[in-house]
Order: structure tokens, then C-alpha cells, then sequence
């Protein structure tokens, strides 16, 4: 008779459809491995994020190749090593061609993949934080805005993973905001009133009209984004309360963030 004891070793070596499988997949990143290979992160709809070695992808003509671009949507074939999966076959299902051609279009796809990346956990699945990164992917496609596609997804992947910035009311005494201006603070997460906004040494002040904007883009539908209008000093406000809530609950620096800003000097 096996107690419970042998049962449960014998669950630890069991892996069930693990040897080879399919993944609906976005590439992330990717690294040169060698002169032949690639080592490239995904992101999975069924299995969360994970690496995979694309053994060839560098090589002439290989069917890989595309594959394993950053900004690439595909199913993909894998099969479990030891450290990281390896990719043995691949059906590229979109990969955004009006994106490539607009640099700035690149930038903030290759910022969304980067933020994605950073805050996600391996082997953690979030079907939902895919379909939101996928979606964000096809509206930056359509031609729309490319920073504002960014803060929408911004705003869908925080709320996503439990970091939304807190925009209705004060996060310090509750009170809903006066008209004019109000204080965002990073370190608190969400907006402070005039009165409450003193203390915290981060608050970043703006006119108070930036919740309409933030809630309209909020519940705004993906294919109304194109005919939205964004005042520029709205978006320089919504882009830095942002970009330092985001930097706050990283606790570093996006390295596409830094493109994006040096693209923006010289808009
Ligand atoms: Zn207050």
C-alpha cells in the first residue's frame, strides 16, 4: 500500500502535456544567443510569460526568423527543457507591419512589450493581460495614436494587475477635489486635494480637467480612440503622473521609456 507520502512523489514526476505543446504567444524580447540562435521571452496566453531558445532563427531563410521578432503575434510550437522551452515550429498569425514603419508607433509597442515584461512573473498565467497587451497591439495598428493607444493601456494594465492610480477622490481624506487643481503622488497612489497635497514631497500638480480625460479613456471603446482629442499639455500631465506612478511601483526606469522621451524633444 503507497501512502500518502509515495502518492504525492510520484505527482512531483508526472508532468502531464508538458514534453510539447502549442501557445498562443506575443514575443517580448528578444536575445542573440550565439551565432546561429535566439533567446526570446513571450508572452503566452496559457502559460504566462516564459523563455524559449529558437535554435536557427538567425540563420538565412529560417521559418523562425520572423517569429521570434519582438512585436510578433504567432502560434507557437514548444517543447519543455530543462531551463528554458524550445521553439521548434511557428505559424505567424500578425506581425503589425504598419507599426514597423512608424518609428514612433515602434516606440511605445516596444515600451507596452517592455512595462508587460517587467511586471510579469513567470509561468503566471493572465489570459486577460494578454488579450489586453494583443488588443493594444491591433489598435496601434489601426493608425491610431500611438501615445495615447500607450495610456490606455497603461490604465488597462494597471488596473489589470491591481495597481491602478486611484483618480476619484482624494487618497488621503476622502473629500472630492475643488475645482482648479489637484495633486498626484506617486508614493500614495492616487490624487491628494489642495489641503491634503502638502505633505507628500512627490505630489505632481495638475488642472483638475485631467480625471475627465482619464475617464473618458478609461471606458472609452478601442475603435473610438482614433477620434478622441487630447489637448497637448493633457497629454504631457496624463504621460507624467503616469509615467511616475508606473516608476514608482517598478522601482526603475523603462529603458523604451527614455526613447519615447527623446522622441518627444523633438516633436
Ligand atoms: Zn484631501
Amino acid at each position: 500500500m503507497g501512502g500518502r507520502g509515495s502518492r504525492r512523489a510520484t505527482s512531483l514526476i508526472y508532468k502531464p502535456n508538458m514534453k510539447t505543446y502549442t501557445a498562443g504567444s506575443i514575443v517580448l524580447r528578444r536575445i542573440d544567443l550565439g551565432e546561429k540562435d535566439r533567446i526570446i521571452t513571450i508572452l503566452t496566453r496559457e502559460q504566462g510569460k516564459l523563455g524559449a531558445v529558437a535554435k536557427g532563427a538567425r540563420r538565412p531563410g529560417s521559418k523562425l526568423a520572423g517569429a521570434s521578432e519582438p512585436f510578433t503575434y504567432g502560434k507557437l510550437f514548444l517543447s519543455a527543457g530543462r531551463d528554458l522551452d524550445v521553439l521548434s515550429q511557428a505559424e505567424i498569425k500578425e506581425s503589425f507591419p504598419n507599426v514597423k514603419q512608424d518609428m514612433r508607433a515602434v516606440a511605445y509597442g516596444m515600451y507596452m512589450l517592455e512595462l508587460t515584461n517587467q511586471f510579469t512573473e513567470e509561468r503566471n498565467p493572465n489570459p486577460e493581460l494578454f488579450d489586453t497587451l494583443l488588443s493594444a497591439m491591433y489598435i496601434l495598428e489601426s493608425g491610431t495614436d500611438a501615445e495615447i493607444t500607450a495610456r490606455y493601456f497603461e490604465l488597462q494594465f494597471l488596473d489589470l494587475l491591481g495597481y491602478d492610480p486611484h483618480f476619484e477622490t482624494c487618497i488621503r481624506c476622502g473629500r472630492k477635489p475643488k475645482q482648479g487643481r489637484l495633486g498626484f503622488s506617486p508614493s500614495l497612489g492616487g490624487i491628494v486635494c489642495d489641503s491634503c497635497g502638502i505633505t507628500p514631497s512627490d505630489v505632481i500638480w495638475a488642472p483638475d480637467a485631467i480625471i475627465s480625460y482619464i475617464n473618458a479613456l478609461r471606458r472609452a471603446e478601442p475603435q473610438k480612440l482614433k477620434d478622441m482629442k487630447f489637448p497637448r499639455g493633457v497629454r504631457r500631465d496624463l504621460a507624467n503622473i503616469l509615467k511616475w506612478h508606473i516608476r514608482y511601483r517598478l522601482e526603475h526606469d523603462l529603458k523604451s521609456a527614455d526613447f519615447i522621451d527623446l522622441i518627444a524633444m523633438f516633436e
